[in-house]
């Protein structure tokens, strides 16, 4: 144990528009150690996705949903605001972009960091994946002019390169503060959420990524019985269309999302689980602020 007046910890936030690799990084920079010791509820401004706590240095991620363009579904209004409010108060920032690409939606995310004063570091990832190598250092040299600010480093999160060198980047902006979780917890969400979000990302996994801005887990049931969790959960989609996919040929699609996310949920949970999921049209829920909030979706 470290004495107190040792400690580092702070927030981190990881953001860049999807599929540049931020979930990725993220579960290996927390090592992927998916098993909850120890929960002590505790309210933060933030929504922590995972904790990492190594030495005399707890480094607290937070949720940052994508920036989207379209403002009209109050889903969307609701992700734009969540990831103004995470960026605004955390301690780094990193900002991950894909290889040598520079999108308009790069650009959107680079002018929301604008408003933040939290030190940036950009990390250009996918860099296993990089056809001509000579193109990265003027393409870093933009990006500097771009972001004068950020502190760039070049890493690949799927082949785990240099995520030491980022991880001590980011060690450099945490403040000395005593750890605000106990040194064995992972996460602050409560079990209901994450068994939510794992039905989610199995979902995502077999469907790709068309679907889950339109589909909506809710969790009718989540009981400990003996030593079996009772988990019962809903998948809500808009249409009909989107619930024959899910459930598939047979029930066979349905079934193995169930099956993936029981796994993970004994992990995480570290006891034996029964999961049973149900597929309902629920149309119009996105868009349906109060239907929103009923869902876990907070500001
Ligand atoms: P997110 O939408 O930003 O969370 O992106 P994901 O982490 O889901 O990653 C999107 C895709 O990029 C997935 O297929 C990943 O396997 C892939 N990916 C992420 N990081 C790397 C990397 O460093 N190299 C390569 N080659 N692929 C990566
Ligand atoms: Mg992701």
């Amino acid at each position: 144990m470290v004495s107190e007046e040792e400690q580092q910890c702070g927030y981190v936030a990881i953001v860049g528009r999807p599929n540049v690799g931020k979930s990725t990084l993220l579960n290996h920079l927390l090592g992927l150690k998916l098993s909850i010791t120890s929960r002590k509820p505790q309210t933060t401004r933030h929504n922590v996705l995972g904790i990492k706590t190594e030495g005399a240095c707890q480094l607290i991620f937070v949720d940052t949903p994508g920036i989207h363009n379209d403002q009209d579904k109050a889903i969307n209004r609701y992700m734009n605001r969540a990831a103004q409010s995470a960026i605004r108060d955390v301690d780094a920032v990193v900002f991950v972009v894909d290889r040598l690409l520079w999108t308009e939606a790069d650009e959107l995310v680079a002018e929301r960091l604008a408003g933040s004063e939290a030190p940036l570091i950009l990390a250009i990832n996918k860099s296993d994946r990089l056809d001509d190598t000579d193109l990265l250092l003027p393409h870093i040299e933009r990006l500097q002019k771009r972001l004068p600010k950020a502190d760039i480093v070049p890493i690949s999160a799927l082949q785990k390169k240099n995520l030491d060198v980022l991880e001590e980047r980011i060690k450099t902006c945490i403040p000395h503060n005593s750890f605000f979780f106990p040194e064995d917890q992972i996460t602050d969400r409560p079990e209901r959420f994450l068994a939510a979000e794992l039905v989610r990302e199995k979902i995502t996994r077999q469907l790709g990524a068309e679907l889950p801005y339109q589909i909506a887990v809710e969790i009718e049931g989540f009981e400990t019985r003996g030593k079996i969790r009772h988990i019962s959960a809903l998948i809500l989609v808009e249409r009909e269309g989107q619930k024959k996919i899910i459930i598939g040929e047979g029930g066979q699609r349905l079934k193995s999302i169930g099956q993936q996310a029981r796994l993970d949920m004994e992990r995480l949970f570290d006891s034996k689980v029964m999961l049973k999921l149900w597929v309902k049209v629920r149309s119009g829920w996105s868009d349906d602020e109060r239907a929103l909030r009923s869902l876990g979706y907070q500001d």
